[in-house]
């Protein structure tokens, strides 16, 4: 074999956001836009920084090194996944390459080190800090289901999600807005969990109840943990509710994690907030943000009958608000990485 081609899908997070890191649960799905990446033997060793101006390739370049991957390989790449828009293109990136060059190779990788080489890849070469939900979406995500993660016991289980089997739609809604302040506000909001943590006595913040919020000293410290400990919360009734079939509760567990979000956490922006009320004025069961916040974008769920309202009207406040138009899809759970050839 001289070439193999894989690719892996984006991700929505529906719920339990910014829980990864403090030892908690979050419940994303795989989407219905990828990356593909082919791999084949190169006939010459080139630098990749003589072939592409630097910063992509790095993530390539970790998942290699990760990976150990010493002999030459041509990367060719290419995706339906926004970039930079929270749907977590780099993982998506890093898992297509990954699940490519282990078939080229022959390493007979299991899903956990594939995962392991991609949070490597991000965390140790690119410099950037992520907590292993996106990778875990994109290798372990399936058609019609959500992911149920725990970062504490280290588990991850499938839940059936089918909106569209409820006669609903899932949206996405990218604000365009660059995540601003996103690598020091998730800094910021990092350390604040671990000293709250560290203050309770506890190895993670997502293990504290909503007693022990009283023995925090300091207001944004008890704000910040009671996201995190009402978000815990919040993933469990989620999925209670999807077991039940209870889409309106489901909706507003979304709208109440983006106020948590919003007025706890201060991750949102004026745009997600946009997203927010207009997605609700125009009937939307439930919206929030997705992904780290200060940006990116949010998800709305809405009958798929009310979906032309609900897009119109947050395109037109967008507008009244003198707002760059947001992009609007529908997204479907979709599959994990795999090889396509
Ligand atoms: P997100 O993962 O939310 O999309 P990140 O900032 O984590 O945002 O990752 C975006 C970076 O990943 C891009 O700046 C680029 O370096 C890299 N990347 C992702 N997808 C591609 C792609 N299809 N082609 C080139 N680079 C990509
Ligand atoms: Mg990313």
């Amino acid at each position: 074999m001289n070439s193999a081609t894989a690719s892996a899908p984006g991700r929505v997070n529906l719920i339990g956001e910014h829980l990864d890191y403090n030892g908690g649960l979050c419940l994303p799905i795989a989407i219905d836009r990828r990356t593909s990446a082919t791999v084949r033997r190169a006939a010459v060793s080139r630098r990749s920084s003589d072939v592409e101006p630097a910063g992509w390739t790095g993530y390539v370049e970790g998942v290699l090194a990760a990976l150990a991957v010493d002999e030459p390989l041509d990367v060719a790449v290419s995706s339906t996944v926004p970039v930079g828009a929270g749907l977590s293109s780099s993982a998506a990136l890093t898992c297509s390459v990954a699940v490519a060059v282990d078939a080229l190779l022959g390493l007979g990788l299991d899903r956990d080190a594939l995962a392991a080489a991609c949070i490597r890849a991000e965390n140790e070469h690119v410099g950037v800090p992520t907590g292993g939900m996106d990778q875990a979406a994109a290798l372990y995500g399936a058609v019609g289901h959500a992911l149920l993660l725990d970062f504490s016991a280290g588990s991850r289980t499938l839940v059936p999600f089918d909106p569209a089997g409820a006669g609903l739609d899932l949206l996405v809604v990218d604000t365009g807005v660059a995540h601003r302040l996103a690598s020091s506000g998730y800094s910021d909001r990092r350390a604040d969990c671990e000293r709250a943590a560290a203050v309770l006595g506890l190895e993670h913040l997502a293990a504290a109840t909503y007693e022990q919020l009283a023995d925090l000293p300091e207001e944004r410290l008890r704000r910040r943990a009671r996201h995190v400990v009402t978000e815990q919360y919040r993933v469990r009734s989620f999925v209670a509710a999807l077991q039940q079939s209870d889409w309106s509760e489901v909706g507003d567990l979304m709208t109440a994690s983006h106020l948590s979000l919003r007025d706890d956490f201060e991750v949102s922006c004026p745009e997600l907030d946009l997203v927010v009320t207009s997605a609700l004025a125009a009937g939307a069961l439930g919206a929030r943000l997705t992904g780290g916040g200060f940006g990116g974008s949010a998800v709305v769920l809405c009958h798929a009958d009310q979906r032309a309202g609900v897009s119109g009207r947050i395109i037109a406040e967008f507008a009244r608000h003198a707002r760059n138009a947001p992009t609007l899809y529908r997204v479907e759970a979709s599959s994990a990485a795999a090889q396509v050839s």
